[in-house]
């Protein structure tokens, strides 16, 4: 990867931009709308929010105040966790589109694989939902179709019914939480990971090693982090509303990590805490 705008390639050859800006709790409104429109300056193509996070309306905004072409930009957004079953996801979707002023997406995730709310119907309340991703991607408003927080049963289970398999798996993965077994399982399937919280939501900034790795490569530890997730094959997410940083966090091409000091970051076992359990989390 050489530039923002170079892209993984999906399995359905759609080809998806390498860095992926984050909006996790980038509030509604100018915040967030200034903070999109500085990372697309800032050469951005891919930006990622969720019915979550409430604030599809102000990234939608944010790429239409920024002067590039809908069509150039890449939005993922992910279905809540209160939404599940065929008609339920499809309505969802459709005013997932309008807040984002788009008649189409280009990746739609499952946020989790079992929310409290259907935890006794997990697998027929995926299998439904996947139905109307099927659907919503084969009648073109939806370009490519994925999974978050997915572990490996929760995969298998729905490849039982999938006549697509999912393009993406979005799940936590950074310096101490590389998940070896399970990312070799998504690579098997040709299913992309992308990584979120890949600075571990600030949590890396305070590991020695991470300051010790930014003195040696004169970056910073964001850049390391990110450059590491790269360099792990990769799709990072980071976020930040802070312009400075959001450049900060782009100037990660004109430097490689040695093999060693990848696998010093992997090696950081828990450096930064692991990801919840989507079966046992509390939404
Ligand atoms: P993150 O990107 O690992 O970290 C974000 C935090 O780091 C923010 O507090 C940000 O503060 C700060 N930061 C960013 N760049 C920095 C820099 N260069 N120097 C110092 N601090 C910096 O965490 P995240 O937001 O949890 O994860 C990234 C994205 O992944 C999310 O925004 C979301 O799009 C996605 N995500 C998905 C899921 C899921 O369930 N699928 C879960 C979590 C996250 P400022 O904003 O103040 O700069």
């Amino acid at each position: 990867m050489k530039s923002l705008s170079d892209v993984y390639v999906l399995s359905n050859k759609i080809g998806i931009p390498c860095i992926g800006f984050g909006t996790w709790q980038s509030p509604d409104g100018k915040v967030t709308v200034d903070s999109v429109k500085a990372a697309i300056k800032e050469g951005y193509r891919h930006i990622d929010t969720a019915q979550m996070y409430k604030n599809e309306e102000s990234v939608g905004q944010g790429v239409k105040e920024s002067g590039i072409n809908r069509e150039d930009i890449f939005i993922t957004s992910k279905l809540s966790n209160t939404i599940r079953g065929y008609d339920a996801t499809i309505k969802s979707f459709d005013e997932s589109l309008r807040k984002l002023g788009t008649d189409y997406m280009d990746l739609f995730l499952i946020h989790w694989p079992n929310p409290i709310h259907f935890r006794d119907s997990w697998q027929e309340s995926n299998a439904d939902t996947w139905r109307a991703f099927e659907k919503l991607y084969n009648d073109g408003k939806l370009k490519s179709i994925g999974i978050s927080n997915f572990h490996k049963h929760h995969i298998v289970e729905l490849l039982k019914i999938a006549s697509i398999v999912p393009m993406v798996n979005q799940i936590r993965l950074c310096p101490g939480d590389t998940q070896d077994e399970f990312v070799d399982y998504c690579e098997y399937k040709d299913i992309l990971l992308e990584a979120y919280r890949p600075l571990g939501v600030g949590k890396i900034f305070e590991v020695e090693e991470g300051r010790q790795l930014a003195d040696k490569y004169n970056r910073t530890v964001a850049q390391i982090c990110i450059r590491f997730s790269l360099q792990k094959g990769f799709l990072p997410l980071p976020k930040s509303i802070n312009e400075s940083r959001i450049v900060e966090n782009a100037q990660v091409f004109d430097f490689e990590l040695s093999e060693g000091d990848v696998d010093l970051l992997s090696n950081l076992k828990g450096c930064v805490g692991y990801s919840a359990d989507p079966d046992t989390a509390t939404w």
